[in-house]
């Protein structure tokens, strides 16, 4: 069994490293601390091809499949979270899902300007008393001849304050239960639409969330992403690749952390010698490599499933797979990031380090995306079916 990239494989995520190192890296700290995402940053990641990965060249995107995604993810969180955060949400849940589920006419109207950068994507389901029970959404879609209302509010969406295209769902029949919600495409502008200042969060900073308003936001059914009726397919269709592609960005924070932690352990010197040297330590190292290169190896399966799914695979393994992947990763991560701040003393208690951010930034992954609990049950859940 091989598990080495291929050429082409192991250039491109070469090119996305420069890329993070040159653009990304030295403004971290920045953006974390002004907690702004920087639109310049935004549209050089666009000309890169980051903001399109999987979405074909016709459409303005950069090829590719979702494979790379998963490559990216990971070097860009390391770089920085909040930059993940945010071309995570745009580029997968909401790009790749219109590109995926969009008519020629949505893909032609919106890919072209989402992958260069000029616009940024968010993905809509939570609301304030649906989270976990995402089918519990109480905003209404009411039809009215061939248009749709929408009625009702949505919270904690990366990118809201700032994106300009947004994948919402909505009940268009809320006695059909699941069967009743539909996904609709809706743009900045458009009146009875709002958006909240960014929530002041603890982490992944510079990645703006916030909540939606709606008011009466009428809609023609050319504004329908899928089917009416069939939002929850929609919802489904791209689940594990989310997945597989968040559990990217939890194995970039612990490596990055693992890395940033084994220098420093060279470096500090006490009680005259380097602390690499102390058996404790060292411990501490191993079981960081340990649940990194772990992490890697059931993210890559994960991964692999995923590119088989899209090549007309047939299967449900893929989904405690993908689940799985991303409980594993988000949960080592917050080990590896733990022991990454014990390393560093007070030093890692300081917002000048990096870990520091890190320890704040990793919290997110066993909540965003769905929670451990909720991916624990999804295993659960395909183990025993049939
Ligand atoms: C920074 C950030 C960015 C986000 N971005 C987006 C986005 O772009 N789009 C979007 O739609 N949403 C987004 N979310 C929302 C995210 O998906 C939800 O926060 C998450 O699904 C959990 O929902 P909740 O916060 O309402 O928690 P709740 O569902 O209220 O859960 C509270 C606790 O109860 C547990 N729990 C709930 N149900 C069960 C159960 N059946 N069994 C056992 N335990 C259970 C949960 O695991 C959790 O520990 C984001 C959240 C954050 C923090």
């Amino acid at each position: 069994m091989d598990f080495s990239l291929t050429a082409e494989q192991e250039a491109f995520r070469a090119a996305v490293e420069t890329f993070c190192a040159r653009e990304i890296m030295p403004r971290a700290a920045d953006i974390d601390r002004q907690d702004e995402f920087p639109p310049d940053l935004w549209r050089k990641m666009g000309e890169m091809g980051l903001l399109g990965i999987g979405v074909p060249e016709a459409y303005g995107g950069s090829g590719g499949d979702i494979f790379d995604s998963y490559l990216a993810g990971e070097v860009i969180a390391a770089a920085s979270s909040g930059v993940a955060l945010s071309s995570g949400a745009h580029s997968y849940l909401c790009v790749y899902n219109l590109f995926r589920n969009g008519t020629e006419a949505q893909r032609q109207r919106y890919l072209p300007d989402l992958c260069a950068g000029r616009k940024v994507g968010a993905l809509c389901i939570t609301e304030p008393d649906s989270g976990s029970d995402a089918v519990g959404m109480t905003t209404r879609a009411t039809p009215e001849g061939d248009h749709f209302v929408l009625t009702g509010g949505k919270t904690w969406i990366t990118n809201a304050p700032i994106a300009d295209v947004f994948v919402l769902y909505a009940k268009t029949d809320p006695a059909a239960g699941a069967r009743g919600i539909t996904a609709f495409l809706l743009e900045r502008g458009m009146p009875g639409l709002s958006t909240s200042a960014p929530i002041d969060k603890m982490g992944c900073k510079g990645s703006p969330t916030g909540r939606i308003f709606l008011d009466g936001v009428r809609v023609g059914p050319e504004q329908v992403l899928g089917t009416v009726g069939n939002g929850v397919h929609v919802l489904m269709s791209g689940l594990d690749v989310e997945r597989a592609i968040f559990a990217s960005l939890a194995l970039g924070q612990a490596r990055r952390a693992f890395d940033l932690a084994l220098a420093y352990s060279k470096e500090r010197v006490q009680f005259g010698k380097p602390i690499a040297q102390f058996q404790m330590i060292q411990a501490k190292l191993a079981d960081m490599y340990t649940r990194v290169e772990a992490a890697r190896l059931l993210n890559l399966r994960a991964a692999m499933a995923c590119v088989g799914l899209e090549r007309g695979g047939k299967g449900t393994e893929v989904h405690k797979l993908a689940a799985a992947a991303l409980l594993f990763a988000a949960e080592s991560a917050e080990k590896v990031v733990y022991d990454a701040v014990q390393i560093h003393g007070g030093n890692g208690y300081a917002t000048e380090f990096e870990v520091s951010r890190l320890y704040r930034d990793v919290r997110l992954g066993t909540i965003g995306a769905g929670t451990s609990e909720i991916r624990r049950l999804i295993v659960a859940r395909e183990l025993l079916r049939g």
